[in-house]
């Protein structure tokens, strides 16, 4: 069997695995090894912005999960892209970048993650971004994701904006920065026109460095064990299994589904859940537990003409367009057409923000059209309320204990009352916005639902029918204290020696926003923490 031997391993070139492999190498005299079960991010369609809505049409570049038949959305099973390429997730997703509440980081110090709260961790957010407007006491300058404002030229926006602030809903100039929620214009991880994906931003400056070797197409299957501590890694490649030692430490940064399964498959999870599999328990912990996520709904709008988005959709101006965005980074594929979000409270009386809005300026069926040989689609825009600080649980069990079978995966979606009232809720406030007279020159007939829900009842049947993730799995490998947590404050696994869990598997709490920037925040942080205990 080959063998390779390196100080820190870490498994995942993802969010989380790429950051680290940046930090943890600028010290030369530490060698790292990078494994990744996906390929390179060299398609075209992963750096130009608009080619995102390709990724997401076809399922490129990502794991194929779906959930087990979630009880409370009808039976339904809601797909869970997550990335398989380097980068991971940050390659395919939709590059919105934000933050959340402060209040979110707090209570994670407050329940047991000592050293996470808000004002701890803000010098780790402004570390990982070059915020296009430049750093000041909230926001950083010259880190390694570029940031940006929606490039959007649409006066759909205005309207929407002007429509929030109508209605009550306070406006933010900034949601990253002194005021966390209201309506705002969005900020996506784009740089010169192109993803600024965690592999673009921290691992491509790191191919001049000796000491990092990156290993593609690389599928780690077991965790290898001596002792009470982590020594490798045992892993497939090119047809043959092969095993990677450390001497240091090993890092799994699989995200918050393969985290947890890699973890399972080498005996460290729920004893007795592993013990039906035959797998031989080494650490009792509750590994899988924990899981939570974001899910959302559409409400959809025909649109009275189209909008900027709908003519750039016309045949040969994609192709130009395509070209321009690769070439130069410039024009219409660099934008992204839905650039608008704001975190809001369903009722004046919550504490906070407990729903987003995601407002975009296409229709479902939106695709590529030319006279002539396919007719234009007819425009619409939509605006989609999330569910922010859910009070479900679900959790990642093992399918078999065998590596190639996925994991089953439990949402749980709405299973708690209270979740399914402040869904309605927002819901309701989404509606207001959408038929509001600010939005009365651009709304054309309803497409989604068919027929204005006519009450509550109403309201509940269609969310579950239509509820989707927005693929924001977090929580399964649980960073605190006592027996609910599965990693320490400085996301040591508990009682195994030698093993760091980084990514979004180690929120106690899901943040109450898309998740990329706080994972690149926990493995920046996680970073320094190895640094200072090596230093
Ligand atoms: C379609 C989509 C859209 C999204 N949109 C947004 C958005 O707009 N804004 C935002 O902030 N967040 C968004 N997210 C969420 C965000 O991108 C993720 O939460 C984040 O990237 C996860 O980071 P991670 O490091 O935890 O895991 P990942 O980035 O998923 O990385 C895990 C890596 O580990 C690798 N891996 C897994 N198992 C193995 C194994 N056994 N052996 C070797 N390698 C393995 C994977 O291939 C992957 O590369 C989106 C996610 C998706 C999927």
């Amino acid at each position: 069997m080959s063998m390779s031997k390196s100080d820190v391993i870490i498994v995942g070139a993802g969010s989380a695995g790429c950051v680290l492999a940046n930090r943890l190498t600028r010290d030369p005299a530490r060698k790292v090894l990078l494994l990744e079960a996906g390929g390179r991010d060299w398609d075209p369609r992963i750096s130009i912005p608009i080619g995102m809505g390709k990724l997401q049409q076809h399922a490129l570049y990502q794991w194929g999960d779906e959930s087990e038949p979630e009880p409370n959305l009808d039976g339904r099973r809601m797909d869970i892209a997550h990335g398989k390429v380097i980068g991971g997730s940050s390659s395919i997703n939709l590059m919105a970048f934000t933050r959340g509440q402060p209040q979110v980081y707090d209570r994670w110090a407050e329940d047991g993650a000592k050293g996470w709260s808000y004002a701890e961790v803000l010098p780790y957010f402004k570390s990982i971004e070059a915020w296009e407007d430049g750093a000041d006491e909230w926001r950083g300058g010259d880190g390694e994701t570029g940031v940006q404002w929606a490039r959007t030229t649409d006066p759909i926006y205005d309207a929407w904006i002007e429509a929030g602030k109508a209605l009550g809903h306070p406006f933010t100039p900034d949601y990253n920065g002194a005021q966390s929620w209201g309506f705002g214009r969005g900020q996506y991880s784009i740089r010169d026109g192109r993803r600024s994906s965690a592999a673009q931003g921290f691992l491509r400056p790191t191919v001049t460095r000796r000491n990092l070797t990156v290993v593609t197409r690389a599928m780690a299957v077991r965790i290898l064990l001596e002792a009470g501590r982590a020594v490798g890694i045992e892993y497939r490649h090119d047809g043959r299994l092969k095993r990677a030692y450390a001497d240091q430490e090993v890092i799994l940064s699989l995200g918050a589904i393969n985290s947890p399964h890699l973890l399972m498959l080498s005996g460290i999870g729920p004893a007795e859940h592993l013990r039906s599999f035959d797998i031989d328990v080494v650490a009792d912990l509750p590994v899988g537990a924990n899981l939570q996520d974001h899910v959302a709904a559409a409400i959809n709008w025909r649109r009275r003409s189209p909008g900027p988005f709908h003519k750039s959709l016309r045949l040969d101006r994609v192709a130009f367009g395509m070209a321009r965005a690769y070439l130069f980074g410039t024009g219409p594929a660099t934008v992204i057409p839905g650039g608008m979000h704001a975190f809001i409270k369903s009722r004046p009386d919550v504490a906070e923000p407990d729903i987003e809005f995601m407002f975009h300026t296409v229709p479902p069926e939106a695709d590529v059209w030319f006279p002539g040989i396919k007719a234009p689609y007819r425009d619409g825009y939509g605006i989609r309320p999330a569910l922010l600080r859910g009070q479900s649980r679900g959790s990642v069990r093992l399918r078999s204990s065998n590596p190639d079978d996925r994991p089953r995966i439990y949402y749980n979606a709405l299973s708690e009352p209270e979740d399914m009232r402040r869904f309605r809720e927002g819901f309701k406030r989404a509606w207001e916005v959408g038929q509001s007279s600010a939005m009365d020159p651009f709304r054309a007939e309803l497409i989604a639902p068919d027929t204005p829900p006519e009450d509550d009842r109403e309201i509940d049947a269609y969310l579950r029918r239509t509820a989707v993730t927005i693929l924001h799995p977090s929580g399964t490998c649980k960073m605190g204290m006592g027996p609910a947590s599965v990693v320490s404050p400085e996301l040591k696994v508990n009682g195994i020696g030698s093993l760091r869990v980084v990514d979004g598997s180690v929120m106690p709490e899901l943040v109450s926003a898309h998740t990329n920037a706080a994972i690149l925040m926990i493995a920046a942080k996680a970073a320094d923490m190895i640094d200072s205990v090596a230093g």
